[in-house]
């Protein structure tokens, strides 16, 4: 890409082609093959905004006959939308994101949420007691384990 500090992951789906588009490390957008549309329509769709972070308001999308078609209008529609962001907004991705992942490993590790024991408090898989609002644990003990 250009100097939008914008870079593309493939997603491992192999019968789609989709990019997802990050700004440093937040999933800001995908680019994509449009799944079921008729040959003579857009190839390629693309989709910017991410949540939480950005208000689905905010989000914009479009299509184009090519990736490189779809790729400058997505970096168009990109430079209107990065002036408007703060750290902020992307901290509350970086948030969500690890929260889902904490919690998945929770699972996967066959420990409990605090909300599933009448204490309201449990063991986290590090072996830290943790309370119902495990907030302040997960951001901080696990600050970055959904990158
Ligand atoms: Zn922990």
């Amino acid at each position: 890409m250009t100097d939008t500090a914008l870079t593309r992951r493939r997603s491992e789906n192999s019968h789609q082609k989709t990019w997802h588009i990050y700004f440093g490390d937040v999933h800001v957008g995908t680019i994509g093959t449009r799944a079921g549309v008729p040959k003579d329509v857009d190839q390629w769709g693309w989709h910017l905004g991410f949540y939480p972070g950005t208000e689905p308001g905010a989000h914009q999308s479009g299509s184009a006959e090519t990736y490189p078609a779809a790729r400058d209008e997505f970096e168009r529609a990109w430079l209107q939308l990065e002036p408007t962001l703060t750290e902020e907004n992307y901290e509350a991705w970086r948030r969500s994101r690890d929260w889902h992942a904490w919690k998945y490993r929770i699972w996967g590790n066959g420990c409990r949420m605090p909300t599933q024991n009448s204490s309201g408090w449990s063991t986290c898989f590090c072996g830290e007691q943790i309370p119902i609002a495990c907030e302040t644990h997960i951001y901080s003990a696990h600050r970055g384990i959904g990158a």
